[in-house]
């Protein structure tokens, strides 16, 4: 499976808020196997969300957009994803029903709170009051990250691959002296490789064999200059 993230916000592209959301959303969806192909941030404009999902509607299995959710004049998102999928949005009567059961009074909701794009499935928000949905193969999702993480839990079991492996081997060493070593372990090996330099080297292998993750990071084990 291979999915793309969509990350709506203008404090995102200014750097007032580091997207935590991709990350935290990343490590979800590579430790269920699923490949995070794209991470995008958009700016909080109705076009440019609509344009994004449905590009990557097209090109991925899914789609997980975060943000921009709720009732503020900034909050696109909902009208956004509709527009990708040449609809509108419609006010939801179980979104009413939900908050009802929550303790909410529909005249104390903000106008548009119920709104979410037409025949849509809607996903309740355990943390907050603004709806999240499911359209096609898009997951809409809110921004406030306690929120978006416990609406992912409620969808997570339908984002699912193969299982990968990985083993981290820390090497002493510059990145470039460790050239020849990660060639050769990438040919013996049915795994992939990454390098993550700081003060010391991070080769992180990566695979669906289990075995093979595990000699492939032994055999590098062997040969490089191990940190501390
Ligand atoms: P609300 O219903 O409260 O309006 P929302 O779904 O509309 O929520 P936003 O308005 O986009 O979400 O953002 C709400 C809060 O969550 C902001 O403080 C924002 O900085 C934070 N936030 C939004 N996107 C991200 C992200 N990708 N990573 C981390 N924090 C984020
Ligand atoms: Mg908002």
């Amino acid at each position: 499976m291979r999915v793309a993230l969509v990350t709506v916000g203008d404090e995102l592209l200014a750097g007032d808020t580091v997207n935590t959301n991709a990350a935290w959303l990343g490590r979800q969806l590579t430790g269920r196997g699923v490949g995070v192909e794209r991470v995008t941030v958009v700016p909080d404009r109705e076009g440019d969300i609509a344009r994004v999902v449905n590009e990557y509607r097209a090109e991925y299995d899914a789609v997980v957009v975060t943000g921009g959710l709720g009732p503020t004049h900034d909050d696109l998102t909902m009208d956004a994803v509709a527009a990708a999928f040449g609809t509108e949005t419609a006010e939801c009567e179980a979104v009413y029903e939900w908050l009802a059961a929550d303790g909410y009074a529909r005249e104390d909701l903000s106008e548009g709170t119920a709104h979410i794009p037409s025949g849509a499935e809607l996903l309740e928000n355990p943390e907050g009051v603004a709806p999240g949905c499911v359209v096609g193969d898009v997951y809409v999702l809110p921004g406030v990250p306690a929120e978006m993480k416990a609406m992912f839990e409620l969808v997570a079991d339908r984002f699912e691959g193969e299982p990968t492996y990985t083993e981290t081997v820390v090497a002493d060493e510059s990145e470039s002296s460790l050239i020849d070593r990660v060639a050769q372990v990438r040919e013996e090996f049915d795994v992939g490789v990454g390098s993550y330099p700081g003060e010391t080297v991070r080769l992180r292998i990566r695979g669906t064999d289990e075995t093979a993750v595990a000699n492939a990071a032994a055999w590098l084990r062997e040969r490089v200059d191990s940190a501390g």
